[in-house]
C-alpha cells in the first residue's frame, strides 16, 4: 500500500468531515457514487460511443453509459444528453468547437462580475480562439440589466450568446436570454454549471427549454462525481454548421458528439460516467427535491443573517444556492477571509466582486454556498450559527486564543453531522 498518498487521503478526509465546507462549487458525493468512480471501470478504455467503440470489451460499458444517458435525460426533460464531457470546461470546450469556427464572436458573462473561465477569458482557450464581447451587472444592483444585454448583443452581433454564472446569486432570466439571442441571429448556450441540480428540481427557472444548448457540470448542486455533461432539450440543425453530402446541415447531436470524441477528447472516464449514473438516479428521487429546497432555504437565511451583521451582499441576497459578499465596509480583503476562515477550518473562496478595485489574488469578496452543508444535514438554524461563528472570526482575525476557540466549536458542531448517512 502506498503509505505516503494514503495518508495524506485519509487527512483530506479528516478535513473534509472536521471541517464548515462553504465553497459554493463543492458537495459531498454519496457512498454508492465514491464506490462507481473508485471501482475497476477505471480500467476501461472504450472510445467512441455506446454500440459504436473503438475497443472490444464494451459491452458492459454501452449498458452503463446508455442508463447514464437516459436518466439525464430523464431528470433535464431532455432529447440529448452527452455524459463524457470530463469536466465543465470540457463541456464548453466542445460545445465552442461544435458550433463556431475560430475567430467567430461571442458574448459571455465578464469573469469579474460573476462569469466563468471558458466564457471568453483571455487567459483560457474561449478567450484566445474567439472574438469576445461581454456583459456585467449593474454598479447599483447587482443585477443583470436584459436591455442592456440585447443593446450589447445588437451592438456586437455575436454567433453565441452564453447564459451562466459562477457567482450570482439571483434567477436568471433563460427566455429573455433567447429572445436576445434570436433578435441577433446568435445560438444560446446555458452553462447551468452552478445551479443544475435546483433547476432539475424545478427550484429554479429552467434553462433547457430555452437555450439552444445547456451545458453543466455535475459535482456542485447536482452532487455527482467531479464531471461535465451537455443537454438539449431538442435537436435541431446548427445554422452555422457543417453540411452533409445531401447540402443538409448536420444535426447539433452529431456535431456535438463528435465535437466531445475525437473533437476534444479520448477515451470517455467509464468509471465516472457510471457514478454520474448514479448520481442522476439519486437527483431523480423526492429525498433529492428536498435537499435542494433545503438548500435554497438554507442560502436565503444566511445571506439574511449576514445582512443584519451589516454584510454587503451583492444584489442584496440570493434566490439560488449561493452568495458574493463584498467586504470593503469592513476592511478586510477577500484573501485575509479566507485565510482568516481556513484558520478555524470555515473554507471559503476568495472571489472578485463587480467593479473591484483588488487584483484577482486579493479580491475584495468571497463567495459563500450551502450545497455541501446541506447534505450534511445542516438547516436555518445552523445558518445563523455559522454566520456569528464567521463574524467571530473575521472581527478577531489576530486573536490566536479566539481563533483556537472556534476552530473547537466547528470541529464540535461538525462531529454531529457524519459524511455518509448509515
Ligand atoms: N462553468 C461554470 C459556470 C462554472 O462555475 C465552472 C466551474 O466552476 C465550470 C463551467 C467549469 O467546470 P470544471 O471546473 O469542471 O471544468
Amino acid at each position: 500500500m502506498d503509505q505516503e498518498i494514503f495518508d495524506l487521503i485519509n487527512q483530506e478526509k479528516q478535513r473534509q468531515t472536521n471541517g464548515i465546507e462553504l465553497i459554493a462549487s463543492e458537495n459531498y458525493v454519496s457512498e454508492d457514487v465514491l464506490n462507481a468512480v473508485g471501482s475497476i471501470l477505471t480500467n476501461k478504455y472504450a472510445e467512441g460511443y455506446p454500440g459504436k467503440r473503438y475497443y472490444g470489451g464494451c459491452e458492459v460499458v454501452d449498458e452503463i453509459e446508455n442508463i447514464a444517458i437516459e436518466r439525464a435525460k430523464e431528470l433535464f426533460n431532455a432529447e440529448y444528453v452527452n455524459v463524457q464531457p470530463h469536466s465543465g470546461s470540457q463541456a464548453n470546450t466542445a460545445v465552442f468547437h461544435a458550433c463556431m469556427n475560430p475567430g467567430d464572436k461571442i458574448l459571455g458573462f465578464d469573469l469579474s462580475h460573476g462569469g466563468h473561465l471558458t466564457h471568453g477569458s483571455p487567459v483560457n482557450f474561449s478567450g484566445k480562439l474567439y472574438k469576445t464581447s461581454f456583459y456585467g451587472v449593474e454598479k447599483e444592483t447587482g443585477l443583470l440589466d436584459y436591455n442592456k444585454i440585447e443593446k450589447i448583443a445588437e451592438e456586437e452581433q455575436p454567433q453565441m450568446i452564453i447564459a451562466g454564472a459562477s457567482a450570482y446569486s439571483r434567477e436568471i432570466d433563460y427566455k429573455r436570454f433567447r429572445e436576445i439571442a434570436d433578435k441577433v441571429g446568435a445560438l444560446l448556450l446555458a452553462d447551468i454549471a452552478h445551479p443544475a441540480g435546483l433547476i432539475a428540481k424545478g427550484i429554479l427557472q429552467d434553462a433547457v427549454p430555452h437555450a439552444h444548448i445547456c451545458t453543466t457540470t455535475t459535482h456542485k448542486t447536482l452532487r455527482g462525481p467531479r464531471g461535465g455533461l451537455i443537454i438539449m432539450g431538442k435537436d435541431f440543425e446548427n445554422p452555422f454548421g457543417q453540411k452533409l453530402k445531401s447540402g443538409k446541415l448536420k444535426k447539433m447531436s452529431t456535431l456535438l458528439n463528435s465535437a466531445v470524441f475525437p473533437g476534444n477528447q479520448g477515451g470517455p472516464l467509464m468509471h465516472v460516467i457510471a457514478g454520474k449514473a448514479v448520481a442522476f438516479a439519486e437527483a431523480l428521487t423526492d429525498e433529492f427535491l428536498h435537499y435542494t429546497v433545503q438548500t435554497r432555504q438554507n442560502a436565503k437565511a444566511m445571506a439574511a443573517a449576514f445582512v443584519e451583521k451589516g454584510y454587503q451582499i451583492i444584489s442584496g441576497g440570493t434566490d439560488n444556492h449561493s452568495m458574493l459578499i463584498d467586504l470593503r465596509n469592513k476592511g478586510i480583503t477577500g484573501k485575509q477571509a479566507e485565510e482568516a476562515l481556513g484558520e478555524i477550518d470555515v473554507t471559503v473562496n476568495k472571489n472578485m466582486v463587480p467593479f473591484d478595485t483588488e487584483s484577482p489574488f486579493v479580491t475584495s469578496g468571497i463567495r459563500i454556498g450551502t450545497p455541501a452543508i446541506t447534505t450534511r444535514g445542516l438547516n436555518e438554524d445552523d445558518m445563523k450559527w455559522i454566520v456569528k461563528v464567521i463574524d467571530e472570526c473575521l472581527m478577531n482575525m489576530e486573536d490566536e486564543d479566539k481563533l483556537a476557540a472556534l476552530k473547537s466549536q466547528v470541529m464540535e458542531k461538525m462531529s454531529g453531522y457524519p459524511m455518509f448517512k448509515m
